[in-house]
């Protein structure tokens, strides 16, 4: 008697893990890792190709900058470099937010906050950002 919903409850979980492998497939094409450059360092990131594409200030040069791309995540920063310090360092640089004006730039365009990616090791500057609220 027990043995039919056993099954069912099987075929259940198979299907939740290639829902899961979908995802990840999708996730993984979206995302790009790129070499983003600041004014004191660059920092390697993992973005969205929408993101990735504002990075890119110059259309025909494989240059990409920090500052365009607004406050990146914590998790998606793998590795930085100080130039300062002249090396490569593992996981994220440190915010310093240097203000939160909540300032109308544009029509429903707030500037939200104004800060920088610091080094570590030296609290040099890495690179700019500012983050964008649309209202
Ligand atoms: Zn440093």
């Amino acid at each position: 008697m027990g043995f039919v919903p056993q099954k069912r409850k099987k075929w259940r979980v198979r299907r939740g893990l290639s829902n899961t492998l979908f995802l990840e497939i999708l996730i993984h094409f979206e995302l790009v890792e790129l070499k983003l450059e600041g004014s004191g360092g660059y920092v390697i990131a993992e973005l969205s190709e929408d993101l990735a594409a504002k990075s890119k200030l110059v259309p025909n040069i494989d240059k990409y900058f920090l500052a365009p791309v607004g406050k990146l995540e914590e998790k998606n920063m793998h590795k930085y470099f100080c130039n300062k310090c002249e090396s490569e360092f593992d996981g994220p640089p440190k915010y310093q937010i240097e203000e939160t004006p909540n300032e109308q730039i544009a029509d429903g365009l707030i500037l939200v906050e104004r800060g920088q990616y610091i080094c570590h090791q030296c609290s040099s500057i890495i690179g700019e950002y500012r983050m964008f609220e649309n209202k």
